[in-house]
């Protein structure tokens, strides 16, 4: 076993313990992630399912939550739909992944469970299993999951579970660019492709673009803006959505366009959302170096230093969020 992944199975040797003989206890599990997925949530969840499937053929496991308009048609199956049957007599198992509040959860019915158990790279918010694998600095879920998996001993990782997995890693991790890529992130990756996986056929899926999304692409770099000191941002309003053919969902999809710009500290994208009770606009935030986690939640959201969601409820409180995060850079 990689020496990485040896030290970290150590540091989670209790909760590990723990989780593997609640998997072995249920014969029916559920693995749930957060709403409005991106390659990690989807990826964690099906590379758990994936494994806990080749290992334990007699149980029923299962996966739920909203489908991604692109990312579900090309690189994992659709969801099942549980029927409120199947959570009588709660005698089943919810593994919760990539997610630390009870709102984000994409069916709240996991709490119809005997025993939920969670592995997160999220800031807690509040607790919701009471057994936990919480890593702020992991670059991904799927980091974390797969070195649950593969730190438990006679278990395989096919290439299936392992593929998942991978493109959750990757999703997360900026293809391996951001700060929190670590010698452990490596060290399960490299485990992962020697489970004769085929990244290139990953990496096709995972970015593969189509002329339409060239469209996309030009209407965001030629309507952006910059603030003072390098937040650059562009806005999605729903009747340039519905010109350009694409959903909310799909706002935040170009936002990395801005990842490597001299200049530009932090960026945005800022999409009209009509479908929820309270109509909002849905900001996705990367930043170079500075932590922009706490903006987001100030701005009714939350995530990662370099990688966070948040919200404003309307146009007008655009310029306020935008100084918000323009403050963090003055004195570069
Ligand atoms: P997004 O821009 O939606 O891709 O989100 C970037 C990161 O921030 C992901 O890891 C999300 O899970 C996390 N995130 C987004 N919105 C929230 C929120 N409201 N609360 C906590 N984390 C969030």
């Amino acid at each position: 076993m990689n020496p990485e992944i040896k030290k970290y199975g150590e540091q989670f040797k209790t909760q590990y313990a723990k989780i593997r003989a609640a998997i072995k206890h249920y014969d029916k599990i559920v693995v749930y992630r957060h709403i409005k997925p991106d390659f990690d949530a989807m990826g964690t969840q099906m590379g758990l399912v994936t494994f806990l499937k080749d290992n334990f053929p007699n149980k029923e496991i299962h996966f739920v939550g909203d489908n991604h308009v692109s990312f579900t048609p090309r690189l994992f199956p659709e969801t099942e739909r549980l029927n409120d049957e199947f959570y009588k007599g709660k005698n089943c198992l919810s593994i919760i992944c990539d997610v630390g509040d009870h709102e984000r959860i994409a069916d709240p019915r996991y709490v119809n469970a005997r025993a939920i158990v969670k592995f997160d790279h999220h800031p807690f918010k509040s607790e919701i299993a009471k057994v936990s694998v919480l890593d702020l600095e992991a670059a991904s879920a799927a980091e974390i999951v797969a070195d649950f998996c593969l730190n438990w001993k006679g278990m395989k990782m096919s290439p299936e579970a392992a593929s998942y997995f991978y493109t959750g890693i990757v999703g997360d991790s900026g293809r391996f660019l951001y700060s929190s890529t670590s010698p452990h992130t490596f060290a399960v990756a490299e485990t992962l492709i020697g489970c004769g996986i085929s990244i290139t056929s990953i990496y096709q899926k995972m970015y593969e673009k189509t002329i339409h999304s060239l469209e996309i692409q030009a209407y965001v770099l030629t309507h952006f803006h910059v603030s003072p000191h390098g937040v650059s941002y562009y806005l999605l309003p729903t009747e340039v959505q519905n010109e350009l053919g694409i959903t909310s969902e799909q706002g935040k999809e170009n936002v990395n366009m801005f990842s490597n710009i001299a200049g530009i500290n932090a960026w945005c994208s800022i999409t009209q959302d009509d479908s929820p009770k309270e109509p909002c606009w849905r900001i996705s935030i990367r930043s170079k170096g500075k932590d922009i986690s706490g903006v987001a939640n100030k701005w009714g959201g939350g995530g990662h230093k370099q990688a966070s969601g948040a919200k404003i409820d309307t146009i007008d409180q655009l310029d306020a969020f935008i100084k918000d995060l323009d403050d963090l850079f003055v004195e570069q």
